[in-house]
C-alpha cells in the first residue's frame, strides 16, 4: 500500500513550478523538483514516482525523447507533459511517446488536480495489474476532455467493423464539429475555448447511451460511434444532442451521420461519408444534422 505519493516536476521556470506545487499542496503528495532530463532519469532509478510532470521543451534533451526514456525505465510512471497551446503538436507527440496526458499552460489548478487523481488511480491499477498491456489500455484518453482519444477512435472503429463483418448489424457514426469555434476563441480566449471543449465532451457523453462511444477526433472535432444503431435511430440521437448543445453550451455544433454497412463497408469510407455529411451541414448554415444517404 502506498501512503505518500512521490511526484517529480521537471521545470526550470519558477512561476510554472509554483503553480503546479500550489495545485499539489492540498493532497498527500511529496513534490520533488529537478530542472534537467539527466537529473530526472537518475532520480527515477532510485525512487518510485507515481507521476512525472515535465515540460515538452527542456534544456538538456528533447522532452519527447525524455518521456520515452522515462517510460522505458519504469512503465508504471504516469507522465504529464506541459506545453502551451501554440505547441499543441508537441503535446500530441508526447502522448505518442507514452505520456498519460498533457496540460496546457497556464496551469488550471482544478484540471491539474483532476488529472492527478486519475493518474494516482491509474498507477494503483497498474501496480495491481502489473503488466504493460494494462498501461496501453489506459492510454486511450484525451487529456483535455477526458474522453477517448483519436487513436482509440480508430481502434474501436476497426474493431466494430471487423466484429460486424462476421455478425452483420448496423452501427452509426457521427462526426461533430463545433461551429465558428475560431471566432469563439478569438472573442473569449483559448482557455474559455478549452472549457467549452471539455463541457461539450461531457455533454456528448451524458446525452448518449451508455454503449455509445464518444471520442475527441482532434481540435474541435468529435466522433461518436453508436453500436447497434441504424440510421433512423441515430437521427433521433443526433437531434437530441443538437438540442442539448443549444441549451447548455455557448456554441452550436454540426453533425454528419453515416451508417455501416448501408453507407460504407470499410473504415476510411465510413469516416469520409460522415465527413461529407458534416460538410454539407456546414454549407446549409451549421447547427444541424445532415445524413449522408440524404445528401
Ligand atoms: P466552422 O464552423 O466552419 O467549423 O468554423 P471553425 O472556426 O469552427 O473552424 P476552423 O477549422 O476555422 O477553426 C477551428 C478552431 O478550433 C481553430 C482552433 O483555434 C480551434 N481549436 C482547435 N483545437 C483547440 C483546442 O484544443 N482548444 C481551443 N481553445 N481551441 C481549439
Ligand atoms: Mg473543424
Ligand atoms: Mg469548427
Amino acid at each position: 500500500m502506498i501512503n505518500q505519493f512521490n511526484v517529480l516536476i521537471i521545470e526550470d521556470n519558477e512561476e510554472t513550478f509554483n503553480a503546479i506545487k500550489h495545485g499539489l499542496s492540498s493532497a498527500d503528495y511529496k513534490v520533488w523538483r529537478v530542472s534537467t532530463g539527466t537529473e530526472a532519469l537518475k532520480l527515477i532509478k532510485e525512487t518510485y514516482f507515481i507521476l512525472v510532470i515535465t515540460e515538452t521543451h527542456i534544456s538538456d534533451m528533447d522532452g519527447i525523447e525524455l518521456i520515452s526514456r522515462l517510460k522505458k525505465t519504469d512503465y508504471r510512471i504516469n507522465v504529464i507533459a506541459l506545453t502551451t497551446y501554440s505547441f499543441i503538436d508537441s503535446a500530441i507527440k508526447a502522448l505518442k511517446a507514452g505520456a498519460y496526458a498533457y496540460l496546457l499552460k497556464p496551469i488550471n489548478t482544478e484540471e491539474l488536480q483532476l488529472m492527478l487523481q486519475r493518474a494516482v488511480q491509474n498507477s494503483c491499477l497498474l501496480i495491481q495489474a502489473g503488466k504493460r498491456k494494462f498501461y496501453q489500455d489506459m492510454s486511450i484518453l484525451d487529456g483535455l476532455t477526458g474522453i477517448y482519444n483519436h487513436r482509440h477512435f480508430h481502434e474501436m472503429l476497426n474493431w466494430q467493423i471487423a466484429h460486424l463483418r462476421r455478425a452483420p448489424q448496423s452501427f452509426s457514426l457521427f462526426m461533430i464539429d463545433i461551429d465558428s469555434f475560431k471566432k469563439f476563441n478569438d472573442t473569449h480566449g483559448h482557455l474559455e475555448g478549452d472549457k467549452v471543449l471539455h463541457n461539450a465532451a461531457q455533454l456528448f457523453v451524458s446525452s448518449t447511451r451508455e454503449n455509445d462511444l464518444v471520442f475527441r477526433y482532434g481540435g474541435e472535432e468529435f466522433a461518436i460511434i453508436l453500436p447497434q444503431t441504424p440510421q433512423t435511430q441515430a437521427e433521433v440521437a443526433a437531434e437530441r444532442i443538437l438540442r442539448e448543445v443549444r441549451i447548455n453550451l455557448p456554441v452550436t455544433v454540426s453533425i454528419g451521420l453515416a451508417t455501416f454497412p448501408d453507407d460504407a463497408q470499410v473504415k476510411a469510407d465510413l469516416i469520409k461519408k460522415a465527413d461529407t455529411a458534416l460538410y454539407r451541414a456546414k454549407s446549409l448554415g451549421a447547427d444541424r444534422l445532415c445524413v449522408f444517404s440524404k445528401t
